[in-house]
């Protein structure tokens, strides 16, 4: 007998409808004589409708309040598919977290699954635990994917099947490019650099908690029947494609510092006050200075941190520079794949390509797996187009 889980997202549960379309998925599974394991997303609208709550109660909402709020929506959804279920005449029964309990560690909205009680499993809330004060606890947004991830661990689970609403990972936006194709396989690291770099369907946490405990994870549409995407760390009938997908943000703003002083302690002065306030910093760089005693250092942000951050560096007493300048409407974009490690020429070969369309390349960063541009954001879809091409992702 093999044991699966399934675990279906917000949209995938959104209306009646949809919950009743969803038990017959389940009821596919069942009848095939496998054990299965279902984890639940609330309906979707129904916990960004809870935060708001309790943003109108109070601007400082407990934590501990919000936990035991916003986990709600998933008690619901899976009591509706428990139900559906047994009117359809399967054994069925929903469990919350804490009747199993699954515990966590942590503080409260951002907690981690440490442990699942094995009990006769079923209909599971996901995106939430247990703390060991039996408070309830949240694993972060969209946390129901790791929910899934760490019962397929601690059950053994030999299938870990995400249902949403796409039918797998692509290449790039289809929204946004026409010829974007759905990924096959695609290892964890590049799923992280994607998850991180843009694309949405699965939370990257998740992704990490599939990575550590080798979890492969299967990503399928519940709304269309269709092969999805294997999110997995094993080397098994990998095309030699070098580049696996290719990514974009929105909304970048660049901020160059010109003549800041080049001695140690410079760099920690101008970001400690941007890591107080929260400000993300992505890209940096910083120039090599020529007389040894003055350098320029740009890096980016989000742009709606940019007033802010402006703000910040003016008032920084610790730090003098001779100008500061400002950019924004700005996106990186990225080529991921670890084909990159073994293949040399890649770097020359993205750089060639925005450059037979004129596209001027503003800060460049790379890691073992991935090279990302920035770039006007008039430039995106153009430049998303001819490195799907260059890299024969088409
Ligand atoms: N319902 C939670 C959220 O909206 C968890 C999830 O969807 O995975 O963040
Ligand atoms: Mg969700």
């Amino acid at each position: 007998m093999k044991t699966v889980v399934l675990k279906f997202g917000g949209t995938s549960v959104g209306s009646i409808d949809r919950i009743k379309k969803v038990c017959k998925i389940i009821a596919f599974y069942k009848k095939k004589k496998n054990k299965v394991v279902v984890v639940s997303s609330a309906m979707s609208g129904v916990t960004n409708e809870l935060v708001n709550k309790s943003k109108l109660i109070s601007s400082n909402f407990d934590r501990a309040e919000y936990d035991a709020l916003v986990s709600t929506g998933e008690q619901a959804s899976c009591a509706l598919i428990a139900g559906r279920l047994k009117h359809n005449g399967f054994k069925s029964r929903s469990w919350t977290s804490w009747q199993l309990p699954i515990l966590t560690d942590g503080p409260h909205s951002s907690a981690r699954i440490s442990s699942v009680g094995i009990k006769e499993l079923n209909i599971i809330t996901g995106f939430q635990g247990v703390s060991n004060d039996f408070r309830i606890t949240t694993i972060g947004r969209s946390g129901s994917d790791a929910t899934a991830i760490m019962l397929a661990k601690f059950i053994k689970a030999d299938e870990c099947i995400i249902y949403t609403d796409v039918d797998g990972v692509y290449t790039t936006d289809p929204r946004q490019y026409k010829k974007a194709k759905k990924i096959k396989k695609i290892f964890y690291d590049e799923m992280l650099e994607m998850a991180s770099l843009g694309s949405k369907v699965m939370q990257p946490t998740s992704v990490q908690d599939a990575k550590l405990n080798k979890i492969d994870i299967k990503v399928k549409s519940s709304f269309v029947s269709k092969s999805g995407t294997l999110i997995t760390g094993s080397k098994k009938t990998f095309s030699n494609q070098i580049i696996t997908g290719i990514s974009s943000t929105k909304n970048d703003a660049k901020i160059t510092i010109v003549g800041v002083k080049d001695r140690p302690g410079v760099a920690a002065s101008i970001f400690r006050p941007l890591s107080k306030n929260l400000i993300n910093v992505d890209m940096v760089v910083q120039n090599i200075s020529q007389n040894g005693k003055e350098t320029d250092l740009t890096f980016t942000i989000k742009s709606e941190d940019l007033k802010k951050t402006e703000r910040l560096i003016k008032k920084n007493k610790s730090i003098s520079y001779k100008k500061l300048s400002f950019d924004k409407d700005l996106s990186k974009v990225s080529i991921i794949g670890v084909g990159m490690i073994t293949t040399p020429g890649i770097t020359y070969r993205m750089f060639q390509a925005l450059a037979s369309k004129k596209i001027n390349i503003l800060v460049i960063s790379t890691s073992e797996i991935k090279i990302s541009v920035l770039i006007s954001s008039k430039s995106v879809k153009k430049a998303v187009a001819v490195l799907h091409k260059e890299f024969k992702l088409d």
